[in-house]
């Protein structure tokens, strides 16, 4: 069986960047660009400004009584030509009206009616923002290789730009089978379970950047499962499924995905989410997800997030990677590592981790509970009190 990282190396090895498409700014949010580098065209600001309302007046005039001969506002495009002696009442963000070198703040300043004003001693270019000065022209524009975020898009806005080259939202099918499976929203025959991951699965592709499209939920039969496969293959850069991965009698996933095309790998070291397969149809990955709700998160967490990051051109999983010191005793397999539901906060001297709740398999509310999940290495029985482990954080840590 391979461990969650050799796993996972497999399939971020098949990994396609998706196609580039233009997106107006503000539809831009959380998008990827495709390159996290902008030539600036232009200078930002286009023009040197006031930083202040106040008084805009040469350094060497200062300290003294100067006489005011206009006024600039933002916007303005008439300038007064300051020469000696004199001052123009200025705008934040008004151009800096030729022959002026400084701003003096309104309460810096002390008006005297009879277009007069006394200003104290001040240095030259206070309160000025030079053009230029935050980017200039042909400079290289560093954004963080992340889905773009508010600052981000403002920069290409102050750049003059309309719109950015993005990656197209990888399009992730979803399948979930199972004779046993209802939607939710509808009551349940005897025998019958909500429907959890389709719903959960479409909300962690979202949160990944893609665009969930989810099939129609399959019962446990092959002939029905191997046509729901092929469309979705068809038709999406991922197929994840889940359910009916397993070796049980109507477990019938993986059958499928051999027959129709290529299983890569099939179980690993991990709990929970041992009985992951990975392989392609029709050349698209698939991930065949064990169908307990907690190993399907899990294991899209692991598995599906950083291949929906590789298809959108960004590194790792985007997660931040913590140590945190477990305050009690939480029993595992010890044939392998695993990554426990918990709730990670401050301490005094680090993090603290703390179990989350029920740490079964298809205990959703731990999984929903926990901010971080707490990696204890195989080979060892039990995440113990006191000793600091590796933590991935999902959630908050406010
Ligand atoms: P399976 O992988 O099909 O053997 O399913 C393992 C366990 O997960 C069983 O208890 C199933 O009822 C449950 N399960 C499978 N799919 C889902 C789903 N979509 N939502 C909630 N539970 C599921
Ligand atoms: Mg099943």
């Amino acid at each position: 069986m391979l461990s969650v990282e050799e796993a996972r190396d497999r399939i971020l090895a098949t990994a396609r960047p998706t196609e580039a498409e233009a997106v107006g700014l503000e539809q831009a949010a959380g998008r990827v660009p495709v390159s996290f580098e902008v030539l600036a065209a232009v200078d930002v600001p286009p023009f040197a400004n006031s930083a202040m309302d106040g008084f805009a007046l040469r350094a060497a005039d200062a300290p003294g009584e100067l006489r005011l001969i206009g006024e600039v506002a933002a916007g303005s495009r008439l300038l007064p030509r300051v020469t000696q002696g004199e001052a123009v009442r200025i705008a934040t963000g008004a151009p800096l009206p030729p022959g002026a070198d400084t701003v003096v703040a309104i309460e810096d300043a002390g008006e005297m009616g009879e277009g007069r004003v006394r200003v104290p001693a001040v240095a030259a270019g206070t309160h000025v923002r030079p053009a230029g000065g935050d980017t200039r022209a042909g400079d290289r524009v560093a954004l963080p290789a992340e889905p773009l975020a508010p600052a981000s898009i403002a920069v290409l806005a102050s750049l003059g730009l309309g719109e950015v080259s993005v990656r197209r939202r990888p399009v992730v099918a979803i399948l979930s089978s199972g004779d046993e499976l209802a939607a939710p929203g509808t009551s349940l025959e005897p025998g019958q379970i909500h429907d959890a991951n389709s719903a959960a699965l479409a909300a962690a592709v979202v949160e990944g950047g893609g665009e969930p499209w989810l099939l129609p939920r399959a019962p446990d039969d092959p002939a029905v499962i191997e046509r729901v496969v092929a469309q979705g293959a068809a038709d999406a850069d991922l197929l994840l499924a889940s359910g009916g991965m397993s070796v049980g009698r109507h477990d019938h996933v993986r059958g499928v995905i051999e027959r129709l095309g290529a299983l890569d790998f099939w179980r690993i070291r991990v709990q929970p989410g041992k009985p992951l397969a990975f392989g392609s149809v029709a050349g698209r990955p698939v991930i065949g997800l064990p169908g307990n709700p907690v190993s399907a998160l899990v294991t899209f967490e692991l598995f599906g997030r950083p291949l929906l990051r590789a298809m959108l051109g960004l590194p790792g999983d985007g997660r931040l990677h913590l140590s945190a010191c477990l305050e009690e005793h939480l029993r595992k397999d010890p044939a392998r590592p695993a990554y426990l539901r918990v709730t990670v906060r401050r301490g005094p001297d680090g993090w603290l981790a703390r179990g989350a709740g029920g740490q079964g398999s298809a205990q959703l509310r731990g999984l929903a509970a926990a901010n971080a999940l707490l990696i204890v290495p195989e080979g060892e029985p039990a995440g113990e009190a006191g000793r600091t482990y590796d933590a991935l954080v999902t959630g908050s840590l406010a």
